[in-house]
Parts: structure tokens; sequence; C-alpha cells
């Protein structure tokens, strides 16, 4: 029988690309300590108040149990912020879980309501793409709402950093998506931390080198509560080239474990700073949108264009 590498008890888990076994409490402060790593190496110490963006799934609510009480312990400022997105049969439990979470860490929790702030839900999104009345995936629309929401409370509740739960496994695809459909500008932006400019909050990842398979064993050794039902908008397997990506990852991990680390690795490090050298002047200049006022490459702004288009349809 294996045993743990730290205390020498009978191991519970093995990291393939560590080649290492824990027992369950040495498997947890692993991974605590390697999210608090990625923390300290590229989030600046400048910032003060913080925004955890939790859905309520395994690697939000890993991110918020694994991080806030650290950030509360160094002295920063944290809330959590969940947006109800009015999906029948998923928003309740998931607004459930949130609120349970963030009362066990005794954090504070912001609930923005997307029907009653913006008078739609994703449910209405997801009727007016089943009808072509909208053109994208439900998914990009409802990624469009998220980064306007999430960058409007922070900005409008003066929180100076949001943190979001992206996995190793969602950078990995989104890079590759981001190369095969030539979008350099999108994949100069995928970094462990974005600074703020005039109009957008600072945005850190900080399990951007986390695999989810961790994620989740991260959530049974601490037996967390996270939404039992997935999202019933979440594309099945093959539809979706990410969600594709995502899964021929796994199987590269199984041959070759840790490639997605190297890989992360030496994007992050010596290939975003070579593509933003390039793309200095390559960005399309900024506006401020016509409806909301929030700075967008296009007016009004994608997320204004998609609330109009809704309510051109109900009137
Ligand atoms: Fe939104 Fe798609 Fe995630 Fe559902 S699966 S919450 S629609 S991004
Ligand atoms: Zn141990
Ligand atoms: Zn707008």
């Amino acid at each position: 029988m294996p045993s743990c590498r730290v205390c020498g008890k009978s191991a519970w888990i093995r990291i393939p690309w560590a080649n290492a076994w824990f027992c369950r409490e040495h498997f947890v402060e692993y991974f605590e300590r390697k999210v608090w790593r990625t923390f300290e190496e590229y989030v600046p110490k400048n910032h003060k108040r913080v925004l955890l963006a939790v859905s309520g799934g395994k690697d939000s609510i890993s991110m918020l149990y694994s991080l806030a009480p650290r950030l509360v312990a160094g002295g920063y400022s944290v809330s959590v912020l969940h947006v109800d997105l009015g999906i029948s049969g998923h928003s309740d439990s998931a607004r459930e879980v949130v609120s349970k979470s963030a009362s066990e860490l005794g954090l504070d929790l912001v609930t923005y309501d997307l029907e009653s702030e913006h008078g739609f839900t994703i449910d209405r999104v997801a009727e007016a793409v089943k009808i072509r009345l909208l053109r994208k995936p439900v998914c990009s629309l409802c990624g469009i709402v998220k980064r306007h929401v999430l960058n409007e409370v922070a900005l409008e509740r003066g929180f100076d950093l949001v943190m979001t739960g992206h996995t190793l496994d969602d950078m990995y695809g989104f890079i590759v998506s981001d190369i095969v459909s030539g979008n350099l500008v999108e994949l100069a932006k995928l970094k462990p931390y974005a600074r703020g400019e005039s109009g957008f909050v600072a945005r850190a990842k900080p399990l951007f080198f986390n695999y989810e398979h961790e994620n989740r064993q991260y959530i049974v050794a601490k037996e967390i509560n996270i939404v039992g039902a997935a999202c019933p908008y979440k594309p099945s397997e093959g539809k979706a080239v990410v969600r594709s990506l995502k899964k021929q990852l796994e199987e590269l991990e199984r041959g070759h474990p840790g490639i997605g680390i190297m890989f992360l690795k030496n994007f992050v490090n010596r290939v975003a700073p070579i593509l933003e050298r390039g793309m200095v002047n390559s960005e399309a200049e900024l506006v401020n949108c016509s409806v909301c006022g929030y700075p967008s490459s296009t007016s009004p702004c994608s997320f204004c264009r998609l609330k109009q288009k809704l309510e051109g349809a109900r009137s």
C-alpha cells in the first residue's frame, strides 16, 4: 500500500504529474498551498478588496474554500459574488449552495439577480437562440453576460480585484481554440492575472494551474457541498470545441502526466509576453458604450446589444 509523502500514513490519492501520494489531510494542504502559490506569484500585492465569483460548481467552490481563509488572514477584505442567471432546475440550488458556503466561511455575500437587474434570464437567452433570434451558442452569450456583470458589480461596489474559478483544463481549451481560430488578441489575454484599466477591474484566476480532477478531489476530501445538477445548457461532448479540447487533454495526461502544466507555464512565462509585445498597436480602440457607459470595442457593447435584442423581441 503506497504511503503519504509527508506523514507516511496510508495514501488516499496519487497526483500523477508530481508522482506523489498523499493522505487526505496532506492532499488538502498540498492543494491549498498550490492555489496560494499561484496567487502570490502572479497577483500584485496592491489589491485590498477582493470579490470571488462563485457559481456553486466544483471549481469556484474549490477556489472559495482554498483561498478565502488565507486571503482574510492576509488582511484582504473578501466578499463572494453569486450571479443568479435564472436557469430553471439549476439556479435555485446553486444560489442555496453559495449562500451556505459564504455563511460557513463568514464572508459577505452579494447575490445578483440577473432578471431583476436587467429584465432577462439565461433561460430567455436560450429560447432566443432556439428560434435563431440570437446566433451564438448559449454559453458564449452567457459568458458575455457574466463578464459584464462581474465588472459592473466590482466597479459599482468598489472592489479592486475579481477572481474566478477558471481551471487549467479551461485555459488549455481556450488557448488551443484561440490558436486554431487565429484570435491572437484574445490569446494574449489568457493569463493568471490581468491588471485593471479604466473601466475594467483587475482579474485573477488562482486555479490557472489546477487540473479539474484535483478540484473534484479537494471537494471530496473536505466534504464540501456543491450544486448537484449540471447546467442544462452545458454543451454535450463533441459539440463544443473547448469541451473536446479538454477531453483531449485528459487523454494526453494519461500518457504524459503534467503536460498540461508544462504547456500553460511555458505559454504564460514565454509565449504570452512575446504575444503581448506584438499586440501593442493591434488592439481595437475602446469606446464607451452608448447605453451602459462601460468601455467596449463596439458601441453598444455586446451585453447591451444582447439585451436590446431580447427587449425588441418582447415588445
Ligand atoms: Fe452559462 Fe453555459 Fe455555464 Fe450554463 S454551462 S452557466 S449556459 S456558460
Ligand atoms: Zn499525510
Ligand atoms: Zn453596454
